[in-house]
């Protein structure tokens, strides 16, 4: 009899993903890497190989890993309080809340604790809202390619079919128009419609910005049909399109009523918000929603933290995502296989006229975390403390990986 091979490191990595492949729900297809710590732009696998951390948790760790302040406030708050549930007050949901409402231009904060379930109360509130005018009003107007979460409600108006088709039937009344077409923005408003549901900048739908002109017409009309106009921020927003929200691009500014946040706002500890004008938010009387986690004392901490520490990135945000824009498209100059370049700030994406899946495999094996949407489409959600000398990194590694493109 042969003896055990002497455990390896590599081994510890097999076993964890054999345990996830035997008893973790298999609707995930995860790269073969397992992430043991971060430091910074930079995460580390079982084996100590380093790995230059451009989707940053899909856009989640806005500060990167292991920031001080914030390893400091959770630190402290968790020996403090960590939850109460909302029979009581904490100290942080009030702060918390003006200061959302002090960036957002908007009122009234409701906490959940992702952004699938921020959408969900914003849904409520769209329907509550049509419902006090007339019981026909519930229509909902969305967009193509959008994404807005994974509950029924959410998926409903996520205008990409292959997430919807298997949940069928969903709620009703939903109707989906392509981004930027001004005559299907008209056509679709009538006395039904009781919202519509932007993303300034589609995330998963392939970093897709929408038009000044476009999100002006659907106020204009939004106020015409008494219909309440949502801004799904969850991932345009919250510092990364190098303003607060990427609705405050355009100039003059144009409000939501109702606006969902989440991703970046805890820096990983779960938080989803929806910030409401006073409009929006008398859609919603005492119990008729809730949360039991929502608004917890550590995530409402962490949060005041990040806002705190994110007034004084913006401007590196603009400047260090204005490069890499910029040295993005002279790659893509290089590269007849390159469409286009979108984005705004550090939420950039670059469409190919190739399959991106195998780029991003590649990228990954010379230590660069990249991730690839809408099939063809390599997105960079980079933390937001990314410098010049990050993005040279990351497009050093992309330059030689184009080269060997056939
Ligand atoms: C990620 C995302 C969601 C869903 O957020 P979860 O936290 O995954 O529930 C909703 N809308 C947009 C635009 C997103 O990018």
């Amino acid at each position: 009899m042969s003896s055990p091979s002497p455990p390896t490191v590599d081994q510890s990595a097999q076993q964890t993903m054999d345990l996830e492949r035997d008893y973790v729900l298999q609707n995930y297809a995860r790269y073969p890497l397992v992430l043991a710590r971060g430091k910074g732009c930079h995460v580390y696998d079982l084996e100590g190989h380093r790995y230059l951390d451009f989707i940053a948790g899909i856009g989640v760790n806005a500060l990167g890993h292991a920031h001080p302040r914030i390893v400091a406030v959770i630190r402290e708050q968790a020996g403090l309080l960590i939850h109460t549930s909302n029979l009581y007050y904490n100290q942080y949901q009030g702060p918390l809340a003006k200061r959302l409402a002090e960036i957002s231009g908007l009122q009234r904060t409701f906490f959940a604790n992702s952004g699938t379930e921020a959408m969900e109360g914003a849904l409520k509130m769209v329907h509550a809202h049509g419902r006090a005018i007339h019981p026909e009003k519930y229509e909902i107007i969305s967009l193509e390619n959008a994404f807005h979460g994974r509950t029924l409600g959410a998926l409903s108006i996520t205008g990409q079919a292959k997430y919807r088709e298997d949940f069928e039937p969903l709620i009703p009344g939903v109707k989906f128009i392509p981004v930027n077409d001004m005559a299907a923005l008209e056509a679709a408003f009538n006395e039904r419609t009781a919202g519509i549901v932007l993303e300034m900048i589609q995330g998963e739908g392939g970093i897709n910005p929408l038009t000044h002109e476009f999100v002006a017409k659907a106020r204009e009309l939004a106020d015409r049909y008494n219909a309440l106009l949502v801004a799904d921020e969850i991932q345009c927003g919250v510092g990364r399109p190098g303003t607060y929200f990427a609705y405050q691009r355009s100039h003059p500014v144009i409000l939501p009523d109702v606006m969902a946040a989440a991703k970046p706002l805890a820096c990983g500890i779960p938080l989803g918000v929806i910030v409401a004008n006073e409009k929006a938010a008398a859609a919603i009387k005492p119990g008729m929603h809730g949360s039991t986690f929502g608004g917890g004392a550590l995530a409402c901490r962490v949060a005041l933290e990040f806002l705190d520490i994110l007034d004084e990135l913006l401007p590196s945000i603009q400047r260090v995502g204005g490069y890499f824009h910029v040295v993005l498209n002279e790659l893509a100059r290089k590269h007849g296989f390159v469409n286009e370049v979108r984005g705004f700030g550090l939420m950039l994406g670059m469409e190919l006229a190739i399959p991106g899946k195998q780029i991003v495999l590649d990228a990954m094996a010379e230590g660069l975390l990249i991730n690839c949407t809408h099939e063809t489409v390599l997105r960079f959600l980079p933390p937001y403390i990314a410098t010049e000398k990050e993005v040279d990194q990351a497009v050093k590694v992309l330059a030689k990986l184009f080269a060997k493109v056939k």
